[in-house]
């Protein structure tokens, strides 16, 4: 039997595990064989370009096509990262100058980041208890500027979709999920990414799946995906017309580059055979340890809004306190159970450049596009600024096994028993 009332590692006693838990890089700890000949054939072939090159694989577009089938979309464009995604979907929505969009507070930095970089303001909104936007928010936040809303899927916990999308209906807002962090992630039987006007992905290392960076902007609009596809490829749409339309009938205008190299396409596409397994084993993990914790009293869990679509990445525990939680974290560090605290447990707005609202451009460009100013301060949203401090996360990959999710119970109700 497990001895709860040992010496704590944190005070010179015996860790619970000898190493730490392997890093959460769900996608490339799983990195094999398959990946590194789907790269080589690309190299072998010299082709790296997606719509030209010696002898080009189609790997990115087979990869679209694979990724849309799998999450039921009826379009999916490789794009270069998930932040390109936002802001590729944002452009082919029309959004930008004199607009505002509604982005939750609890996010990374990249959502209202690539707002700011369209030419749109971001406008905060309140979390509830599932720590994802509270969709009561959209009603309050939403007035005659505001053209779009990004809920954002914290961590594998699907956004109540069902209730976002009668909301936004309600203000004629564009959706645009930002499923960076969960792809694989599904509500109430359906993949997250597909209920909004347009889903974005990432590839980058910390997701689920991964090609290092990359993204991928999921719609059924053809008109979305038709503006994407230009966007992202300076205006372009080549399988369309070849090069550049010279037709001024058509929807044209000047685009960027976020094109999807091919070898990202090639090993995005081995990544995505191992989607389900991925999300599978850590959600398996994950449900494993919560029912391990359940009754130690002081820990409490954010509301999962679909248990069975969690993406299964995060366990995420909400301590009584915050200081309690600091020093939860480091208790548990010690005894080599790896966790850390989501964003510092601090509110988006709160990062010094967005607080400030800090951009390259002159004059506070996109912020100077509207007569009314925006401003952010502290207290705009207090639910996440009280509760988002008293977060302990464990971040879970595909390596783990059924003995490492003792451990990890193991190690909770140890320093649960000393510190709560
Ligand atoms: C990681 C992330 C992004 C940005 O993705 P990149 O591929 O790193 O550009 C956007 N939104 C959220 C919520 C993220 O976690």
């Amino acid at each position: 039997m497990a001895d709860y009332n040992e010496k704590l590692a944190i005070e010179g006693g015996k860790p619970v595990r000898e190493a730490g838990l392997p890093s959460s890089y769900p996608g490339a700890s799983l990195y094999g064989e398959e990946e590194a000949r789907a790269a080589s054939e690309v190299i072998k072939r010299k082709s790296p370009f997606r719509y030209y090159g010696f002898d080009v694989a189609n790997k990115v577009k087979e990869f679209e096509k694979t990724f849309s089938e799998k999450i039921g979309s009826k379009h999916a464009l490789g794009v270069t990262s998930g932040t390109a995604s936002l802001i590729v979907a944002m452009k082919a929505l029309g959004i930008g100058p004199g607009d505002k969009v509604i982005v939750p507070a609890n996010t990374f930095e990249a959502t209202p980041g690539a707002v700011i970089i369209a030419g749109a303001i971001p406008v905060f909104a309140d979390a509830d208890e599932s720590m994802n936007i509270d969709p009561n928010e959209i009603d309050r936040l939403a007035d005659k500027y505001t053209k779009a809303v990004i809920p954002v899927h914290i961590l594998g916990n699907p956004c109540q979709m069902d209730k976002i999308m009668s909301i936004a209906g309600k203000h004629k807002l564009a959706v645009i999920e930002d499923n960076a962090q969960s792809c694989g992630l599904k509500y109430k039987g359906r993949y997250a990414g597909t209920f909004g006007d347009a889903g974005c992905f990432s590839l980058q290392i910390n997701k689920i799946i991964t090609t290092g960076d990359g993204g991928v902007v999921t719609t059924d609009s053809e008109k979305v995906y038709e503006r994407a596809v230009r966007y992202h490829d300076q205006g372009m749409y080549r399988e369309k017309e070849g090069f550049l339309s010279m037709n001024e009938e058509d929807d044209i205008f000047v685009g960027q580059n976020y094109r999807m190299s091919e070898i990202s396409g090639a090993v995005a596409l081995e990544q995505l055979k191992k989607l389900d397994y991925i999300t599978g084993t850590m959600r398996r993990i994950k449900y494993m340890i919560k029912d391990g914790i359940k009754d130690i009293d002081g820990i409490k869990f954010r509301r999962i809004n679909d248990e069975e679509g969690d993406a299964g990445s995060t366990l995420f525990m909400m301590l009584p306190g915050k200081d309690l939680a600091k020093r939860f974290i480091e208790a548990l560090n010690a005894e080599n159970v790896s966790c850390g605290s989501l964003y510092g447990g601090m509110p988006v707005y709160m990062m010094p450049h967005i607080l400030k609202q800090r951009t390259v451009d002159k004059n506070g460009y996109p912020f100077n596009q509207l007569e009314e100013k925006v401003t952010y301060h502290a207290g705009m949203c207090p639910y996440i600024e009280n509760e988002l401090p008293k977060n302990v996360c464990i971040f879970l990959n595909p390596l783990l096994t059924d003995k490492d999710a003792e451990d990890i119970a193991h190690g909770i109700k140890k320093v649960a028993k000393h510190l709560l």
